[in-house]
């Protein structure tokens, strides 16, 4: 098996050095998996390392605009089907994908998980002990989310399944991916105390607590980081611990019980 990254030129605040383009061959096959934005020369450079090769689709992990709007029009150009989740803003699947399906790829196989959170349509693409994580897991910073409930527990899901190899959508391959994942898993929680804290010392809306809980990230980052605090808010509604009070967020007492 051989596992190629092509990385796009689309660096910047949310994509870090970029989209990284996954190609997977074993030999009988291959596919390509987030071909990222429209770009011609990153097109060409695809085309250009599958040329010797035998293309059998082109696969996303969900259809945010940096991972999906170039599948199709590569997908047609190299006579393959591009499978997704679910359509999307410049994606539409020929093949749809759901938790539990499987990729043939001439001897190998790509098995399909599902992980809501950074986004409802998100998969990603398990061969073997390697997982293609897209943005559920990302190489070097956390992701913006926007389902908090549903997002720890795709985290949670993949924990401890004997992986030993997270191939993500943007920055470096990481091994130890239950080190990771458990970072990850902190890292959130502890945002979500901070966003409490930062509610009972006074912050009443969404702006007021990025101000306070991501003051040591860079400002380009802050409406990503709003999202994610949304999606924390929600979680922190569904769980009992804040309120709104007219337009301002307040934190309920603890429950002894
Ligand atoms: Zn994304």
């Amino acid at each position: 098996m051989r596992i190629q990254r092509i990385l796009a030129n689309n660096p910047g605040s949310f994509t870090g050095p970029g989209t990284n383009t996954w190609l997977v061959d074993d030999g009988g096959g291959c596919v390509v998996i987030d071909p990222g934005p429209m770009n011609d020369v990153h097109r060409d450079r695809i085309v250009e390392q599958t040329a010797q090769l035998t293309p059998l689709g082109v696969l996303v992990t969900h259809t945010h605009p940096d991972h999906a709007p170039l599948a199709n029009p590569l997908a047609r150009e190299l006579g393959v089907p591009a499978y997704g989740y679910a359509p999307g803003p410049a994606f539409d699947p020929d093949l749809r994908i759901g938790e539990g399906s499987v990729i043939d790829i001439g001897e190998s196989r790509l098995e399909v998980i599902h992980t809501p959170g950074h986004a409802d349509d998100h998969v990603c693409f398990r061969l073997a002990d390697v997982l293609f994580t897209g943005d559920h897991i990302m190489g070097g910073s956390s992701v913006m989310v926007e389902d908090m409930g549903g997002y720890l527990a795709s985290l949670e899901k993949l924990r401890g399944t004997g992986l030993s190899r997270l191939n993500p959508g943007h920055g470096d391959e990481m091994d130890r991916p239950d080190d990771v994942i458990d970072w990850y898993l902190a890292h959130r929680r502890q945002r979500h105390e901070e966003i409490l804290e930062a509610i009972r010392d006074g912050a009443g809306s969404t702006d007021e607590i990025v101000e306070i809980v991501y003051q040591d990230v860079d400002r380009a980052l802050h409406p990503l980081a709003a999202r994610s605090v949304e999606a924390h808010l929600v979680l922190l509604f569904e769980e009992g611990r804040i309120a709104s009070s007219g337009h301002e967020l307040v934190a309920l007492p603890t429950n002894p019980t």
